[in-house]
């Protein structure tokens, strides 16, 4: 049996309780060496083997994979982060039912909710954005022309984008073009949840600039939007004036809603 396993954004106490009895188990481990913090790798037992994938090539892990678990052997390949997104497993996952190897997928805590903790912030506030746009800038890797920057800028809910710290010129300028105003807030983390984390605060058209002055160029996520603003409307559900299915409203509606700067932000949850 093959489990892939998200390894959480850096802390090691990030990852699942699910994901750490499956390392505890593991005879063998391959975990992506560029991003999953080698912490990780002392909740596997002394026998256990382990490989970095970032010397490998998929037919290498896949070999690995395959001599493992044709042995009965517990085999973890471990992503960054959670494996869906930009973890490349479809791929490996393919060629497992091709070859009638059973695996499976534990979640992990993706980055991008590591960065808002990080900056404290909620991506989705009502009357700012309700939406979150998780993308990236095409590298090697091509972007689809219709979910260019600039055509999902437009809509200017809120936006967090991977593998792009080293292309923030180019990055920044799409985003102006395809409609958030210079001015809109932005922010830059890097390592989210690390000891080495950094949050840098800006607008969009300094994006470039800070990760320059901050020589950020890797491992980082940029998040746009105006929920990094503040001013937003109280939600519905706790609002005494709205029924849910657990409580019946007391007070008339309007008087309910307000608007609030960030430093007055109370946290709801
Ligand atoms: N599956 C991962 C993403 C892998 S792609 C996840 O869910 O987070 C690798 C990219 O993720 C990096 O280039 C960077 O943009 C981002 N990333 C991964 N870990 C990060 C972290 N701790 N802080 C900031 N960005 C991170």
């Amino acid at each position: 049996m093959v489990v892939f396993v998200g390894a959480g954004p850096g802390a090691v106490d990030l990852i699942t309780v699910r994901g750490q009895a499956f390392l505890k188990e593991a005879d063998i481990v391959i975990y992506a060496g560029s991003l999953v913090n080698p912490e990780l790798l002392k909740l596997c037992g002394p026998d256990c083997e382990i490989y970095n994938s970032a010397y490998m090539t998929l037919e290498e892990v896949i070999q690995v994979m395959e001599e493992g678990a044709r042995k009965g052997k517990h085999v973890v390949r471990l992503h960054t982060g959670d494996p869906s997104l930009y973890g490349a497993i479809k791929e490996q996952t393919d060629i497992l039912e091709e070859k009638g190897i059973s695996y499976e997928i534990c979640p992990g805590v993706s980055s991008f909710c590591g960065a808002a903790a990080a900056l404290q912030a909620e991506y989705t506030l009502p009357g700012i954005s309700q939406s979150v746009v998780i993308t990236r800038m095409a590298g090697r890797t091509s972007v689809p022309e219709k979910e260019s920057i600039q055509s999902l800028a437009s809509h200017q809910a809120t936006m967090v984008i991977f593998l792009s710290a080293g292309l923030l010129k180019e990055l920044q300028q799409a985003l102006i073009e395809g409609g958030y105003p210079e001015d809109t807030p932005a922010a830059i983390v890097y390592k989210a949840t690390w000891e080495d984390e950094k949050v840098c605060r800006c607008k969009v058209c300094e994006l470039y600039d800070t990760a320059r002055k901050e020589q950020i160029t890797k491992t980082a996520l940029i998040i746009v939007g105006d929920i990094l603003k503040g001013a937003y409307r109280r939600s519905e559900l706790y609002n005494p004036s709205f029924s849910t299915a657990y409580r019946k409203a007391h007070v008339p509606y309007e008087k309910q809603t307000v608007k609030k700067e960030r430093k007055e932000q109370e946290s709801h949850g």
